[in-house]
């Protein structure tokens, strides 16, 4: 339970807390958004359903043969409702985006992407320096795609209030050796930040290279923590009005949806894209694994279907992200902010800045695993040693709560120590 007070300790005080607070050998671990085991067991049935009887699709392929790149059919209708996109421009992969978003830049590095609308023209990324910018904060594992294929990162940080600086994007577009933008549209990771319809439309709009591709990983499309249920931003139909059609690049995925890692992917893009990654993925692989989407078509069944198995998620999630809300709220008033997301999986906490590396190492030597301090900014590299990403979706509630207690003794005990110095 959270016992706290925001009336300012001695440093002698905190320190005996943190003493107090490692003597209980806690082990808790707040540094991946995972689903809980309740999560979990909320497609629990996807492990039972009979296919050995029922295998075919649709469309009449029998799933549990070679064959069928795009996808199943009905995967894509599901989710080319919920995302916005045309069956024809989604396809339905394998278990995880992560691996077509490096495959996608793989391809654009040794090959180059379509070019200007009109021309068919491409030039592989990999014959100069590439660009991509960067929102920051942001996923990290974004970061680590670009940095291990040797793409420079550039910082990008957000406005106050979440939204991006458009006008630092336009002056940065204007390199033209910038060739890409990680972006996650809805919920940020990890600061939740929200794209609006008018900044969808700039992104597609501004000048730039004519093969700059913005990553619209619209992981966290479904995964609302309030009863507004924001839809999909169309930029994909934005961008072809904008004369842009090609500068979209969407990925999503079942994997907090049904079970992490062992889900289907999706890939979204104009009709050149679309025929750019078919012929790249076709020399890739015969086919995704089509037993498992036939198993996520029949567990999901349709749009809606997905929507009411959100909700549940949801059920299990908000009470776990009020808990986060309630005990910052009681022990960092006038110490930290943090962020109070509608969707997703994460809660950014700024800490006093010039702190957050000593508090999570703090944090760790207590029990209390935290994502490392810097990892949502490209390089590692947090120019104010402040933010901390609290990922509250694993833990038991009871767990969180002594998780997010511990970890806000840690963050005061850093800020007194650096005053002291
Ligand atoms: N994109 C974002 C923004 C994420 O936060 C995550 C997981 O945390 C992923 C992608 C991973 O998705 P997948 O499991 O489909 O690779």
């Amino acid at each position: 339970m959270a016992t706290g007070t925001t009336a300012p300790a001695s440093l002698s005080e905190l320190q005996s807390s943190y003493d107090a607070l490692t003597a209980r050998g806690l082990k808790l671990d707040l540094t991946r958004g995972k689903p809980s085991l309740a999560q979990l067991d909320l497609s629990g049935a996807l492990l039972d359903l009979p296919l050995s009887v029922e295998h075919t699709a649709a469309d009449g392929t029998d799933v549990r043969n070679y064959g069928g790149s795009d996808g199943l059919p009905e995967m894509r209708a599901i989710f080319g409702d919920l995302l916005g996109i045309p069956v024809e421009q989604l396809l339905a992969l394998g278990n995880a985006s992560l691996n077509v978003m490096h495959d996608v830049i793989v391809h654009a590095l040794l090959h180059g992407v379509p070019g200007t609308a009109g021309s068919d023209k491409t030039i592989p990324w990999r014959d100069e320096q590439i660009a991509f910018l960067c929102p920051s904060p942001g996923y990290d594992r974004h970061f680590a795609i670009t940095e291990h294929l040797g793409i420079r990162m550039i910082p990008l940080p957000y406005l106050d209030g979440g939204r991006l600086d458009l006008v630092a994007i336009a002056e940065h577009l204007k390199d033209p050796s910038v060739r890409g933008m990680w972006l996650v549209p809805l919920y940020a990771n990890p600061g939740g930040q929200i794209v609006t319809v008018e900044e969808a439309q700039a992104l597609v709009s501004l000048p730039a290279a004519p093969d700059f591709r913005i990553f619209w990983d619209n992981a966290y499309a479904v995964h609302h923590l309030t009863s507004d249920e924001k839809p999909a931003i169309d930029v994909l139909g934005l961008a072809a009005a904008a004369g842009t059609p090609d500068r979209p690049l969407v990925f999503a995925s079942t994997s907090k949806i049904t079970q992490a890692g062992a889900g289907v992917s999706f890939f979204g893009a104009s009709p050149a894209n679309i025929a750019w990654y078919r012929l790249h993925a076709s020399v890739q692989t015969i086919g995704p694994d089509k037993v498992n989407q036939l198993r996520h078509a029949r567990f999901l069944e349709s749009a809606d279907g997905v929507r009411a198995h959100m909700r549940k998620h949801r059920e299990l999630l908000a009470p776990k992200f009020a808990t986060v809300e309630r005990i910052l709220a009681e022990r960092l008033t006038g110490h930290a902010t943090w962020t109070t997301p509608l969707g997703g999986y994460f809660v950014t906490l700024t800490a006093p800045h010039g702190t957050a590396t000593r508090a999570v190492e703090l944090a760790k030597a207590a029990g209390i695993a935290v994502t490392p301090a810097g990892a949502a900014f490209p390089y590692s590299e947090d120019p104010d040693d402040a933010l901390i990403r609290i990922a509250p979706s694993f833990p038991s509630l009871d767990d969180l709560e002594a998780a997010i207690d511990g970890l806000c003794s840690c963050v005061l005990l850093a800020e007194a120590d650096a005053a002291e110095k």
